[in-house]
């Protein structure tokens, strides 16, 4: 492809808006555009990578014998209403009507309308194993639409289902899912970590997550520092500590109330008293569905919304408003404790259970309570693990310190079971003639955010460095002095060659001065530039430039295409 003729609009300049090294560079290398929030076009480059990743996931896909469909993106409501989605989603759901008034969504995600398909067409287990597949476009209104592709409104997914005919095939199935999936991100060349993970909204009894691992990723994952253990922050299962158990405070010092005035955040209280996180309890209040909780934490952790849920068997949760605040505790909000709060549940973390006695807010104007101790100053009903993972808890698995890393989620594997075949009677006949429920699975894939992951592993300060197997093009050859005929003509020849041969190559034919080209190459991100310039050329050589070493080697002109064919290959 010659570069004269490709729409490629680079910019000079950094977007403004743009927060992160890879949304920058996909706007500047012009691989993308905005359109709206979360709303992006790609240009031909950027199409160009995006259709590499599909393939390489298609590819593997059909090799673990799933098989492509495309279901519909706009779905009816009713499909909905029967998993109770419908309502559950929130407002993430994109919501449409059609000229009649009937409701519609635009999917963002196909598990009702995947279960419906095979329902109706899937009668015996002769006809399983299925896994079908589709690679779309999905909607999700997300709260905060941002980081480019990364989180968009409107995003490229692969997804999968299969559907067994018992929780051994099932469990099979998510076995084979999870290797393919190792194998994808292999080749799409991430540096990446499956970890265990939280079903979410979906459902299901077991999950994994694929990370890649970047400082600029959403999500927080614990690892191990002796084991394999890796698990979403979210999820990391956190021990009740060897000192939980109820303090002896026969001969403690009795709970006495101290003016802090105007302190209400952790650090504004831990400054004023001189004191450490740690020696803090925080109040948080919950509306769970419809009745109020209140949680206790150590000043220095959070709740994990995910895993107070679970405890409380509830669907809706959110902090409690001010006002609700107020009522509750009878006190301005930021002073809030567990002494007097009669008649709510109270929760504590288990390492609360551990702490001698702590700093609590004493549910008035600029006071807090000093020397509380669980038991004797306050009631706590339930002891559970409602906080998130931090360095240095204890591993579930082999008890040693573990670490906190930051990644981004481009792959999700769920066990869903019989969840959807239930709700919606999705049923087939067994061996026995008996009725049974699909087992079912669904399997993710960010086919667009992985194009954002890739590039916040792979790039440096002059533009994008893209692992071959997904860059827009191998090579980019490059005449310099074109003016000179012998430099084009070889150019040409360079050219023409690696094309024939298969190689993915981009013509550098601009003209314009060789700094803006260089700069530009750098900027795209082409594994391989060939510049061809005339003192070189004058003794039968080329220069050849590896984009991720930098490296420069001049190479025999016609030793090039077997130089090249072999680089690309092993790469
Ligand atoms: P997240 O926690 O990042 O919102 P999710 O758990 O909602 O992700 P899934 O429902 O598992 O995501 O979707 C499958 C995959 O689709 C995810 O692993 C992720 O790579 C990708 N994905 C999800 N939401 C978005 C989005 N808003 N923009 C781009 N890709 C997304
Ligand atoms: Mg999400």
């Amino acid at each position: 492809m010659y570069f004269s003729k490709l729409f490629i609009p680079t910019l000079r300049d950094n977007p403004s808006d743009a927060e992160i090294v890879s949304h920058r560079l996909m706007l500047r290398g012009g691989y993308i555009r905005k359109v709206a929030a979360g709303i992006y076009s790609f240009l031909p480059l950027g199409l160009r990578v995006l259709y590499k990743v599909e393939q390489i996931i298609r590819e593997e896909m059909n090799t673990a014998g799933a098989q492509e469909v495309r279901l519909p993106a706009l779905q009816p409501s009713e499909l909905w209403e029967e998993t109770g989605r419908w309502a559950q989603y929130g407002k993430e759901l994109m919501r449409v009507k059609d000229r009649h008034n009937r409701d519609f969504c635009l999917g963002p995600t196909h598990e009702e309308v995947i279960t419906d398909l095979i329902r109706n067409e899937v009668r015996s287990y002769k006809q399983l194993p299925l896994n079908l597949y589709q690679i779309q476009t999905k909607f999700r209104d997300e709260i905060r639409p941002r980081f480019g592709l990364m989180r968009g409104r409107e995003f490229v997914m692969k997804d999968a289902y299969s559907f067994d005919a018992d929780i051994e095939e099932a469990k099979a199935t998510y076995q084979g899912m999870y290797e393919t999936y190792q194998r994808i991100f292999k080749r799409v060349g991430l540096d990446f970590r499956a970890v265990e993970a939280d079903a979410g909204m979906i459902g299901g009894s077991s999950s994994h997550e694929f990370m890649v691992l970047a400082e600029t990723g959403e999500d927080d994952i614990a690892s191990c520092s002796l084991c394999d253990y890796a698990a979403n922050v979210e999820r990391a299962e956190l021990l009740q500590l060897e000192g939980f158990k109820k303090t002896d405070h026969e001969e403690a010092e009795a709970m006495c109330a101290v003016t802090t005035p105007g302190k209400k955040s952790v650090e504004e209280v831990c400054e004023f008293l001189k004191l450490e996180a740690t020696a803090l309890l925080k109040t948080l209040l919950f509306l769970a569905d419809d009745r109020i909780v209140a949680v206790l934490v150590r000043g220095d952790h959070e709740v994990n919304e995910i895993k107070l849920r679970h405890q409380l068997a509830v669907t809706e949760l959110v902090l409690a408003d001010k006002e609700t605040v107020k009522r509750v505790t009878k006190g301005p909000s930021g002073y809030s404790g567990p002494v007097a709060l009669k008649d709510i549940e109270i929760l504590a973390d288990y390492s609360v259970a551990a702490m001698p006695a702590a700093v609590i807010g004493a549910n008035q104007k600029d006071t807090h309570y000093i020397q509380a101790i669980a038991g004797r100053d306050f009631n706590v009903d339930t002891y559970a693990d409602l906080r998130n993972a931090v360095a240095g808890d204890s591993c579930p698995r082999c008890r040693e310190a573990l670490v906190i890393d930051r990644g981004i989620e481009v792959g999700h594997v769920f066990m869903l079971g019989t969840k959807y075949s239930e709700a919606m009677q999705a049923s087939f006949l067994d061996q026995n003639g008996k009725d049974k429920p699909f087992v079912m699975g669904c399997y993710g894939i960010g086919v667009s955010r992985i194009m954002a992951a890739a590039i916040e592993q792979n790039h440096d300060e002059r533009g994008m460095i893209w692992p071959i197997s997904i860059a827009p093009f191998a090579v980019e050859v490059i005449p310099v002095q074109e003016k000179k005929e012998a430099v084009l003509t070889a150019a040409k020849t360079i050219y023409t060659a690696l094309t024939k041969q298969g190689i993915e190559t981009l013509f550098e034919d601009r003209k314009e001065r060789a700094g803006v080209k260089f700069n530009d190459a750098d900027l795209l991100g082409i594994p391989f530039q060939v510049v061809v310039g005339q003192k070189n050329l004058e003794q039968g050589l080329v220069e050849l430039k590896d984009r991720r070493t930098g490296e420069k080697t001049c190479i025999p002109i016609d030793e090039v295409e077997a130089f090249l064919l072999e680089k690309c290959r092993c790469q």
